[in-house]
């Protein structure tokens, strides 16, 4: 259903919105499935065959049997790495993965401090990615390049590359590429609620990994994915928070436990200034909602915030990143896709909702029809 040569599929909440499952679906349709960000941090649900996996480092694209790139901004703990290859393959899959050589390797020391200082402040995975990162920015962190040996074991199915040469030859013969986001917006280490955020997430990382080129730009699709209410799994500010006995069951229905940590995610009523937010800064030319069903299971009707009050000023954006200055006014909105995407969308600067996920399944997505609403 998307007809441009490429298509990026971006978080655009805090991370968790499914993209796992749309990028399995929509793989199909592409040569190639990029993971330009993130790194083990990141944890991507798809359930293949009635089985659920969840995918840290390898592309969603796994399941289809696609080419495979890890990008140069991604960050890489080879033994996870080489787990998740081997979980794969004992259920018979054969990744065929592209690492960039200047993707930037985590260490075990990395490990040691974040898992040591992971529930202070802003409560990370504990995965090193942060550190890592760290070590990135002083210049003394390896790239995958730099430990090529290290591989060597599993060059059956990574080969170390310029992932950028690879992009710009499939590209100019014609081939299709499915860019993967991990995390979103809200966590992007720019543009989120610093300090509780990630590293980059911004659908321009496509462009600072594989080049600004004129083909990729103009052929470049952006589908921008958000659930139909919130979670987060880390600290930071989440202005239409549910208490914690009111998030339970939404909480149960919806299974929203991490995926990389199993911890509980703290839950929330749709925040469409938060969304309106993300949609700009993603770029997305339409938007995927996901798990209306688990909305609908809970309750007929549910408030979704429409703008933020700060003082007296409407449709304001908290000016502390780190603590909440605004209060969500809310509307009631009966929770059928219908009633709901309809609001959603007729929310200046959504755009248009073109896909509504209405279950965890490969194939619970519905095309939202153009005609009849
Ligand atoms: P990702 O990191 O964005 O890929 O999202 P996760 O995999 O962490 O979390 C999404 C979870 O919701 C997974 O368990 C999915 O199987 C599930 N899921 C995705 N879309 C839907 C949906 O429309 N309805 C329901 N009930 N579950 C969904």
């Amino acid at each position: 259903m998307f007809d441009k040569q490429c298509l990026a599929i971006i978080g655009l909440q805090w991370g968790d919105e499914g993209k796992g499952k749309l990028v399995d679906y929509f793989a199909k349709d592409y040569d190639a499935v990029v993971r330009f960000n993130g790194g083990p941090n990141a944890g991507h649900t798809v359930y293949h065959d009635g089985k659920k996996f969840g995918l840290h480092q390898v592309p969603s694209g796994v399941f289809r049997e696609k080419q495979l790139v890890i990008g140069p901004e991604c960050y890489v703990d080879i033994r996870k790495l080489f787990d998740e290859i081997s979980m794969l393959v004992g259920y018979g899959f054969r990744p065929k993965i592209y690492l960039d050589k200047n993707a930037t390797m985590i260490l075990d020391n990395n490990i040691r401090y974040d898992q040591n200082n992971k529930d202070k402040g802003i409560r990370t995975t504990g995965c090193g990615v942060g550190p890592a990162a760290a070590g990135r920015a002083s210049r003394i962190q390896p790239t995958a390049g730099d430990m090529a040996s290290a591989f060597a074991p599993f060059k059956e199915f990574i080969t170390i590359s310029d992932t950028w040469f690879l992009l710009r030859f499939w590209l100019s013969g014609g081939q299709r590429v499915l860019f993967e986001g991990a995390q979103a917006i809200g966590l992007d280490n720019i543009h989120g609620d610093y300090p509780n955020v990630s590293q980059r997430c911004m659908t321009g990382g496509i462009f600072t990994s594989f080049g600004y080129s004129r083909r990729l730009r103009d052929s470049l699709e952006v589908l921008g994915v958000a659930k139909a209410y919130v979670t987060r799994s880390g600290a930071g500010p989440m202005p239409t928070e549910l208490p914690p006995d009111e998030g339970r069951m939404l909480r149960e229905l919806g299974h929203e436990y991490g995926v990389t940590t199993k911890r509980a995610r703290r839950i929330g009523w749709l925040d469409l200034p938060q969304l309106r937010k993300a949609v700009h800064l993603s770029g997305a030319d339409s938007v995927a909602l996901t798990k209306i069903d688990v909305l609908n299971g809970y309750s007929r009707q549910a408030p979704v915030c429409q703008w933020h009050k700060c003082g007296s000023a409407i449709n304001a954006y908290p000016l502390s990143q780190s603590k909440i200055d605004t209060k969500p006014v809310y509307k009631s909105v009966e929770t059928e896709s219908k009633p709901y995407v309809k609001f959603v969308e007729a929310q200046a600067g959504i755009g248009k909702v073109s896909l509504i996920s209405n279950g965890p399944g490969r194939d619970d997505i519905l095309r939202r029809p153009d005609e009849g609403w």
